[in-house]
Formats: structure tokens, C-alpha cells, sequence
């Protein structure tokens, strides 16, 4: 079992002081700023959850294994712990909020919007998505000044291009489920943020996309998000 410990972070500094980002791995995060822990699609596979610190929120993106981990979700949450899921993890995580693509709210202090995260052009064999839009969320944080877009399972959508502001962006990268190095390109054009961390890369190729974007000036962040 790998130590806790050795967790790759990053701190990056707002108008209300520093955001702690802890890279658990996968597409799986934990924001701390203000003294709150902002656990993002807990998965127990990346990590030993008895040993990390308690939620004050939890974001789900979507249903599937890897983003919603019930026992996971269990280890981290106490009675005051906020939960916030999309649409497709209704009836599957108890007393959770639930927030539609579209929707804002604010927790912990931190605004949040929910952004539609969904597949325009890869499938299933059956034709169905692998993300069907309306059931899975990315979500944009407000820690301070500074705007955090975790992008969930998703393509370069028109929704996710038409964001503005984003000053860090977390992008999907691993096919057929999400993108390729190219379509995170483009969504990472359109979105222009400062620092761009792809996640949930798995065997994606991730210089290639640094490649990619070596005409602009973004600064693309490669950490243990595979
Ligand atoms: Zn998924
Ligand atoms: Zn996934």
C-alpha cells in the first residue's frame, strides 16, 4: 500500500488565500482552501480513505464505479459533510443534493456551478453514450478569485467552450470514454486557462498534448492522474 503521504500537491494562491490541491490519482481530488476539504469523486482505489481527512463536500461527476465509490464516499463523510451529485447518482448516494446541468448553488462558501458533462461523439456499441448528457456534471468552484472548472466525464462540448473565466481546468483524456489528446486541445483552447492539468488519462500519450498547445499560453501541468 502506497503511503499516504506521497501524494503529489500543488499550491496555487487566490484573493483569499492558498488552494491546496492533492492529486489522489484518476480522476480523483482533493481541493483544501479555508480550512475545507473538497473531496472530488472519492475512489477507493487511489487511495486509503480512513487515512485522509474528513469531507467537508463531496462532488460527484456521474455514476460510474470510478467517480461514485460508496465505500469511499462512507470514509470521508460525517453527518455534517455536504453532498453534491448529478442526476445520474439520484437514489444512489443518501441525502445528497442534487444539482442539474445549469444549475448554481453555494457551499462551504465556494460557489458552484454545475456544467453538462457528456459525449457528443463516442458510443457504446449499442449507440447509447458512455456519458448520456443530462446525467453527469463538471463542476466550476469559485475558491477566493480564483475559478476551478473540474471537468468530469466529458467531450469538448459547446457548453464546456462557451465557459468563461476558468483560471484552472481539469480535462478528461482517456478513449473511447472521453477525449483524445486533440479534443482536449480544443476544449482547452476555447476555455484559455491559465494552468491546465489533464486527469483521468490513463494510457493517453499526455506530451501530446502538451505538444498541442505549445503555441499558447497555457501551462500544461502533468501530475499522477492516470
Ligand atoms: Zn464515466
Ligand atoms: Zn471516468
Amino acid at each position: 500500500m502506497m503511503n499516504q503521504q506521497q501524494f503529489q500537491r500543488d499550491v496555487l494562491s487566490t484573493a483569499a488565500g492558498d488552494l491546496e490541491i492533492t492529486f489522489l490519482g484518476h480522476g480523483t481530488l482533493l481541493f483544501t482552501f479555508s480550512g475545507k476539504q473538497i473531496h472530488v469523486d472519492p475512489f477507493g482505489r487511489v487511495a486509503d480513505y480512513a487515512q485522509l481527512p474528513k469531507a467537508d463536500l463531496v462532488l460527484v461527476t456521474h455514476d460510474h464505479f470510478d467517480h461514485l465509490d460508496a465505500d469511499a464516499l462512507a470514509k470521508i463523510r460525517t453527518p455534517e459533510t455536504e453532498v453534491i451529485v448529478a442526476q445520474a447518482c439520484v437514489g444512489k448516494v443518501d441525502n445528497a443534493m442534487v444539482m442539474h446541468n445549469g444549475e448554481t448553488c453555494e457551499v462551504a462558501g465556494i460557489p458552484i456551478i454545475a456544467v453538462p458533462a457528456y459525449n457528443i461523439l463516442h458510443k457504446r456499441d449499442s449507440g447509447q453514450p458512455f456519458h448520456p448528457k443530462g446525467a453527469g456534471n463538471g463542476y466550476v468552484l469559485t475558491f477566493g478569485d480564483l475559478r476551478v472548472y473540474v471537468a468530469g466525464d466529458t467531450e469538448n462540448t459547446p457548453e464546456l467552450k462557451a465557459l468563461e473565466g476558468i483560471d484552472v481546468a481539469f480535462l478528461p483524456m482517456n478513449l473511447p470514454y472521453t477525449m483524445s489528446p486533440e479534443m482536449a486541445a480544443d476544449a482547452a483552447r476555447a476555455l484559455s486557462p491559465e494552468i491546465l492539468y489533464p486527469y483521468h488519462f490513463g494510457e493517453t500519450d499526455t506530451a501530446q498534448l502538451t505538444r498541442l498547445l505549445s503555441d499558447t499560453d497555457i501551462e500544461v501541468r502533468i501530475r499522477d492522474l492516470a
